[in-house]
C-alpha cells in the first residue's frame, strides 16, 4: 500500500522539512514530495511533526514488568507499554543473575519474540553482564560477577536462537580481550560496564573490537586530570559509542551537554528503564535487589542508583532543552545512533528514503499522538 504524510514538520536525518508530503511505499519511506499525485490516499497530520520511531538499546522493563522476570508476558508487556512512549525498536536487556535466571529470561525473550510482539519490535537481547567487577556494580548481584567465558556464552546465544547482540563486561576482567576478539567477529556489540578499569585497558578493549560504554559516568571510574580513567577512553576515542542517561539524576544536565559536544552522533540516549518505569513510587525489586523509587528517582538499600523510570521521549526533550541543539540533531540520538551502534543504521533509524517506516506523529508540545511500525499505525491517541 502506497500513502503520503502530510504534515507542519518532518526530522529528517539532516535536516527539518517544513510541509510537504511524505511517501510511504510497501512499509518504507519514499520520496519527499512537494505535491501529491492526484487520487494519492493522504493521511493528514496538520499541525504535527514527523520523526523517526525512537530505539531503546537498553531497557530492562516498565509498567510493572522486567525482562528477568523470564516469562513471555513481561516481554509482551514491555514491548506493549513502550510504544506509545515513541519507542519503536527496543533490545530486550538482562541483569546479573543466577545462570537458571538468566537462562529463563533469554528464553522467555526468544519466545515472545517468535509469538510476535505487538508492541516495540525487539532487535534482539542485550545481556548487561555477568562479566563485571565489584567496585562500581551498581544494581548488578556481584554474588554472580565471573571471567567472561566463550563457551558460556555460545550457550546462550544457541538458546537465543542467535539473537544476542550485545553483551556488556568489565575489560579488566581475566580473557576480556580474548572473548571480545571471538564475540566481536560474530557481530555481537561487546561494551564496557561496571568496571574500575584503567583508560589503558579499556582502549585495549576498543582496540580487540569493543565499541560501546553503557550509561556513561555511571559504574565506572571517573574522569580525572591524570588519570582519565574510564569516562576519559570513552570520550576521548572517536571509535565507540556511548550511551547516555539524560534524567537528570545519573549525570547532571552540564555534564551531559559536554559529553554531546565531545561525542556528537557517537553518542546514544538510552534509558536503563526498570519495573518501575509508568508506576507511582514505592518499593520494587531489580533482580534480587529491592529497590525505593522515591520522586521517580531508584536506589537500592546501599543508596546506589538503580536503573531509572525515565521515558528515551524525555531523555530526548531533556538534553534538547539542556543543550539548544536542534530538535532534529537531539532525536536521532535516540534513534539514528543507536542504530549505528548496532550496524542496523541501513533499515531504522532515520526517515530515509528506502528504510523501514517506523514514525513518531508528535504534537506542538512534542508529545506522542500516534506511532507507526512499518508503515502501519500501531497506536493512536
Ligand atoms: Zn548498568
Amino acid at each position: 500500500m502506497t500513502y503520503y504524510i502530510k504534515a507542519d514538520r518532518f526530522l529528517l536525518e539532516h535536516e527539518e522539512k517544513l510541509g510537504g508530503y511524505l511517501q510511504i511505499e510497501e512499509g518504507r519511506f519514499g520520496e519527499f514530495v512537494e505535491a501529491t499525485p492526484k487520487n494519492a490516499k493522504i493521511i493528514d497530520w496538520t499541525g504535527h511533526t514527523i520523526a523517526p520511531g525512537l530505539f531503546d538499546t537498553h531497557i530492562h522493563g516498565i509498567n510493572g514488568y522486567d525482562i528477568m522476570d523470564g516469562t513471555s508476558e513481561a516481554v509482551h508487556e514491555i514491548s506493549k507499554a513502550i510504544l506509545p512512549l515513541g519507542v519503536t525498536r527496543f533490545l530486550p536487556t538482562t541483569l546479573t543473575s543466577s545462570k537458571e535466571d538468566l537462562k529463563q529470561s533469554i528464553i522467555s525473550v526468544t519466545e515472545a519474540v517468535q509469538e510476535e510482539l505487538t508492541g516495540a519490535k525487539s532487535e534482539g537481547i542485550f545481556l548487561e553482564g555477568p562479566y563485571f567487577t565489584d567496585k562500581h556494580k551498581g544494581a548488578q548481584n556481584p554474588n554472580y560477577f565471573r571471567d567472561p567465558n566463550i563457551n558460556e556464552f555460545q550457550e546462550w546465544q544457541d538458546l537465543s536462537g542467535g539473537t544476542i547482540v550485545k553483551i556488556a563486561l568489565a575489560p579488566e576482567r581475566n580473557k576480556a580481550v580474548e572473548f571480545t576478539k571471538k564475540v566481536t567477529e560474530s557481530g555481537v556489540l561487546v561494551s564496557i560496564a561496571h568496571t574500575e578499569g584503567s583508560y589503558e585497558c579499556c582502549h585495549e578493549l576498543i582496540d580487540s573490537g569493543a565499541r560501546n560504554y553503557v550509561h556513561l559516568f555511571n559504574g565506572m571510574t571517573g574522569l580525572h586530570h591524570r588519570e582519565p580513567g574510564v569516562v576519559g577512553a570513552a570520550l576521548t576515542d572517536s571509535r565507540a559509542f556511548t550511551e547516555l542517561i539524560c534524567d537528570g539524576f545519573h549525570v547532571h544536565p552540564k555534564v551531559a551537554v559536554l559529553a554531546s559536544q565531545v561525542k556528537g552522533d557517537k553518542l546514544t540516549l538510552v534509558t536503563d528503564c526498570m519495573r518501575a518505569g509508568l508506576m507511582p513510587d514505592g518499593q520494587y525489586d531489580l533482580g534480587e535487589f529491592s529497590v525505593v523509587v522515591k520522586d521517580g528517582m531508584a536506589k537500592t538499600e546501599s543508596n546506589s542508583l538503580a536503573g531509572s523510570t525515565l521515558q528515551l521521549i524525555e531523555g530526548v526533550k531533556n538534553l534538547q532543552q539542556w543543550s539548544e541543539i536542534p530538535l532534529y540533531k537531539v532525536w536521532h540520538k535516540g534513534s539514528l545512533s543507536p542504530a549505528k551502534s548496532l550496524g542496523r543504521e541501513h533499515e531504522i533509524g532515520s526517515i530515509t528514503t528506502g528504510k523501514i517506516a517506523d514514525y513518531v506523529v508528535l504534537d506542538s508540545n512534542i508529545n506522542v499522538q500516534a506511532v507507526a511500525i512499518a508503515g502501519e499505525i500501531k497506536f493512536e491517541r
